[in-house]
């Protein structure tokens, strides 16, 4: 995931937004105004002026940007209100206490369809807060439950066919697990040779990881037949923070010989997706024709199945 965090595009690194637990899921939105496709480079400042409109509006009495996330037609998502922050741009208390926003730099005329990276980055950022703010599985429009035109038609049509990746996601293939009394998510991926935090993710289970007897696990694609393990989207890998997929991709850059990059003590696995994971993996895309063209240091499915087959 290209992930702008808000320090890093100008806004202060906290939301002064009210926290939010969970959610029920995420509402798409776009600007609903005239706007052009851009160089990348003025971007930042096309969001930060976003932030400079809300908190000079004073009938919304904004205190922030009131997005969750803002995504550019480069697929770059910038952190808004961020996670577990209550946004503002849902239209009425009740909705922005019930769904994320994420905004589209999409206009209703000039660049009104998006293009595949930005609904790209539109999926990073929906898995992103489903990963680390809780949002639920529900995907909408600003227009659901609300009057307004917004995200626009070719942006809502996306959505009405729940969102997917362009290019195709990876779906969990092979099979169902029955889970038995006394059973741990660790002991069946185990037993299956998969990982489990993909054995966890094939089949929505959060933390704290709870199953029950008699329960279906869906089988991923891993360990059993050779093959990779499904990939864990996007959202698994951004700069200094943690998660299990991590340690399965410095496996692979191990196993590889992408080690170029560490800290002075030899790459070794684990969790943290370091500057050093990304320059390691911007060496393996560049090894390969196939990736050399977009070698940015983030895994998307193609570098994670190259890399771990
Ligand atoms: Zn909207
Ligand atoms: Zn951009």
């Amino acid at each position: 995931m290209k992930f702008i965090q808000r320090e890093d595009w100008g806004a202060p690194a906290t939301s002064p937004a009210a926290y939010l637990a969970s959610a029920h899921g995420v509402k798409i939105h776009y600007l609903g105004a005239p706007y052009s496709s851009r160089a990348h480079g003025s971007c930042p400042a096309y969001v930060r002026g976003i932030r400079a409109e809300h908190l000079a509006n004073t009938v919304e009495n904004y205190v922030d940007i009131a997005y969750s996330a803002v995504v550019c037609e480069h697929g770059y998502v910038y952190e808004g209100r961020g996670a577990h922050k209550r946004t503002g741009a849902n239209g009425n208390q009740d909705l922005n206490v019930r769904d994320y926003a994420v905004c589209a730099l999409l206009g209703d005329s000039g660049l009104t369809k998006p293009p595949d990276a930005m609904l790209s980055g539109l999926r990073d950022a929906i898995e992103w807060l489903r990963q680390d703010g809780a949002a639920g599985s529900w995907i909408g429009g600003h227009r659901d439950g609300y009057a307004t035109l917004c995200p626009g038609d070719p942006l809502y049509a996306w959505v009405e066919d729940g969102a997917p990746r362009p290019g195709g996601a990876t779906e969990p293939a092979g099979g169902t697990y029955t889970v038995r009394a006394g059973d741990t998510l660790a002991a069946i991926a185990r037993r299956l040779d998969v990982s489990w935090p993909d054995l966890a993710s094939a089949n929505g289970i959060r933390a704290p990881y709870t199953i029950h007897p008699g329960q279906a696990l869906k089988i991923p694609a891993g360990g059993i037949g050779g093959t990779p393990p499904p990939f864990p989207g996007t959202g698994a890998f951004v700069l200094g923070r943690s998660n299990p997929a991590v340690t399965v991709l410095d496996g692979g850059l191990i196993r590889h010989g992408f080690t170029r990059h560490h800290d002075g003590n030899g790459y070794q696995p684990g969790p943290v997706f370091t500057t050093y994971t990304r320059d390691n993996v911007v060496d393996f895309q560049r090894s390969r024709p196939e990736l050399a063209g977009d070698a940015d240091g983030y895994p998307g499915p193609l570098t994670w199945q190259l890399l771990l087959s």
